[in-house]
């Protein structure tokens, strides 16, 4: 007879578990009785479940490094106890937690699935007791004792995305998520549908949990207009360490010299910044149009295909490591956890 898995639920906040709030009809984050006081089926699951919850469970717009930080020791400190973990989380930052998570734990072999809602789980159309039954039988899926999924991920309306590669794109639809640049790891219908080659593969190594992120970074969005003076300004932030710049089409930005002045300037400063497109899906290549080329020869690191919440988590997590500016640099180009395709 095989064992029952043995899954534990973070519970962070987030709609999922929110309620009006009777004066101002506001949604407020609950506590986790309330979720399950919502979810009797969690009585009948065939996995044994554990749940811890934030002392204050919080609407995901309040999340902080350091949030990410405490939800990677707990999975350290339970991770022999259980075979899975669910993180209930809020989604509208979901996507930077997910890719975060993904960096902090270093050598990850068992399934970390985040999920939410777009409704309440107290309303009657709520999505958030479909996301959450469905997130916990991910957790606990295994082949022979061993994990399907071993790897950060977020599940959202009957799709299981790599969890840096998702974006939130939608604030109303319960399809709130997509993976532009990779493929669902499973979609759940009828049956539940695993896409093997879309996984990372199983590893075996010891789980490392990283404790440090530097919150040292920026994003740029460029926009045509912007202002040379002003980015020279947000660049000039003391202790400023890096700045994802978010760029059109393949990585293109203005050629206009004060604008590029104040990039090179920042560059000499030993600032690093990584070209990432603001397109939904596909990548960067710097010198493809004249309009990148400036970008290339001053040392702007090209992003590649990483999502922008991909990319400063990933330089959090590298000036975390007490990493030169070079080092990051060069780091931010190679995939560490699947976040990025380089062509
Ligand atoms: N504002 C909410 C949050 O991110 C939205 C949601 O949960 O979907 O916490």
């Amino acid at each position: 007879m095989s064992e029952r898995s043995r899954v534990l639920i973070i519970y962070t906040g987030g709609t999922i578990g929110m309620m009006a709030d009777p004066r101002s009809g506001a949604l407020l984050p609950m506590d986790m009785a309330h979720l399950e006081l919502h979810v009797p089926e969690l009585e009948r699951i065939d996995v044994d479940l554990d749940a811890v919850s934030f002392e204050r469970p919080i609407d995901s717009s309040d999340m902080r490094p350091a949030d990410w930080i405490t939800m990677a020791r707990i999975i350290g400190e339970r991770y022999d106890r259980h075979d899975g973990f669910v993180v209930l989380h809020g989604s509208d930052t979901m996507a930077y937690t997910a890719s975060a998570l993904s960096y902090l734990l270093e050598g990850l072999g068992k399934p970390v699935v985040l999920t939410g809602s777009q409704l309440p789980i107290g309303t009657i159309r709520t999505d958030g007791k479909e996301n959450l039954l469905t997130a916990i039988e991910i957790a606990a899926a295994n082949e022979g004792g061993r994990p399907i999924v071993s790897e950060v991920a977020v599940y959202f309306e009957y799709a299981l995305f790599r969890g840096n590669r998702t974006v939130k794109v939608h604030a109303e639809r319960f399809e709130a998520f997509r993976s532009p640049n990779w493929p669902l790891l499973a979609e759940a219908g009828v049956h539940l549908r695993y896409d093997r080659q879309a996984m990372l593969p199983r590893r075996n190594g010891p789980l490392h949990v990283h404790e440090r992120l530097n919150e040292n970074v920026g994003v740029i969005p460029l926009f045509p207009g912007i202002r040379a003076d002003w980015v020279c300004h947000a660049l000039s932030t003391p202790g400023m360490r890096a700045v994802v710049l978010t760029t059109f089409g393949s990585g293109n930005g203005p050629t206009d010299t004060a604008f590029l002045k104040a990039l090179h300037e920042a560059r000499e400063r030993g600032i690093v910044l990584v070209n990432v497109t603001q397109c939904v899906g596909g990548r960067v290549e710097q010198g493809r149009y004249v309009t990148s080329q400036a970008f290339a020869e001053m040392g702007v690191v090209s992003g590649h295909d990483l999502t922008v919440e991909a990319a400063i988590t990933k330089l959090m997590f590298l000036f975390g490591q007490e990493l030169s500016a070079e080092e990051v640099a060069r780091h931010v180009q190679v995939p560490l956890c699947g976040e990025m395709s380089v062509s």
